[in-house]
């Protein structure tokens, strides 16, 4: 199982989304996926490429839609393993409205995104991650607006699995991406993915100063949730791990009527023309 394909990242050297690629492409050969088990779904930015990336099913959507896209995707073909991926520009502004419902819905893909707390691929603007007094072209007296905390507002809109990580920590990244995969339901895993050429103050060295491993925590428990959101708060989010996870509530598959076990190429389309034609009746 070879995800690798001949395409060659444009990508700046250093920016930390050459290790998300690499981890999913790990992660997609642990799980024993094949190529064409696997859809890879992306939206605008620098981080939007990896979708031509990797040796999978592939698509680059347009900004901020990457979540209705992928969802259309695992509707059409529950066989088909869903990977939507995207900036923190993409999924956390213009997305946002996507990224929340999504999360609610709980259908069965996994969203990863490359949170590098500036807009990269349009040279350096302010993110809506970005912190408030952080410097840009775009804010150059420093933002006074407060970074949106993506993890808490997860938590609170009924996410049952939350993830973050940090690009240079493939060995867990690639982990938290294979349960994210196996996880019956959406999985959000964000992952801090340094941009080397437009943000000086959210390097590699600030992150492995100020992130702390939930690992490390003595009694952490992903499964209770009035925990996680406090440890979040205790630590201003700058957290990696596996942060929550609900394995009790079912999937959107799993509870909406009717849904075909089969991809919808091969279902059989029954439609009762004359019930159609009183349904279309009743509007004219
Ligand atoms: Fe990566 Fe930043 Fe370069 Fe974009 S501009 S490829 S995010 S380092």
């Amino acid at each position: 199982k070879d995800f690798r394909n001949k395409v060659k990242p444009n990508w700046c050297p250093g920016c930390g989304d050459f290790s998300v690629q690499a981890s999913i492409q790990r992660a997609a050969a642990n799980v024993g996926l094949e190529p064409e088990d696997l859809a890879v779904i992306s939206g605008i930015g620098c981080s939007g490429r990896i979708s031509g990336y990797i040796n999978a099913y592939g698509f680059h959507g347009i900004h901020g839609r990457v979540l209705p896209i992928a969802q259309g995707v695992k509707m059409a073909n529950k066989n088909l393993k869903v990977i939507a991926s995207g900036g923190d520009g993409d999924g956390f502004a213009i997305g946002m409205g996507h990224t929340i419902h999504a999360i609610r819905r709980n259908l069965d893909i996994t969203y990863i995104v490359m949170d590098n707390q500036i807009y990269g691929l349009t040279k350096g603007q302010t993110s809506p991650r970005s912190e408030m007094g952080f410097k840009t072209k775009s804010t150059p007296e420093g933002s006074i607006e407060s970074a949106v905390n993506v993890m808490e507002m997860a938590l609170s809109s009924g996410a049952t699995f939350v993830a973050q990580s940090f690009s240079s920590d493939l060995k867990d990244l690639t982990s938290l991406i294979e349960q994210g995969i196996n996880h019956k339901g959406f999985s959000l895993i964000n992952v801090f993915s340094p941009c080397v050429t437009y943000n000086k103050v959210n390097t590699y060295d600030w992150f492995k100063e100020n992130l702390v491993k939930l690992s490390d925590i003595e009694g952490y428990d992903p499964t209770d949730r009035g925990l996680a959101m406090r440890t979040l708060m205790d630590h201003n989010s700058l957290v990696s791990g596996l942060i929550y996870k609900n394995e009790g509530q079912k999937s959107y598959q799993d509870l909406i009527h009717g849904y075909s076990e089969a991809p919808l190429k091969d279902s059989e389309l029954k439609v009762d023309k004359s019930k159609f034609d009183e349904l279309v009746s009743e509007f004219m």
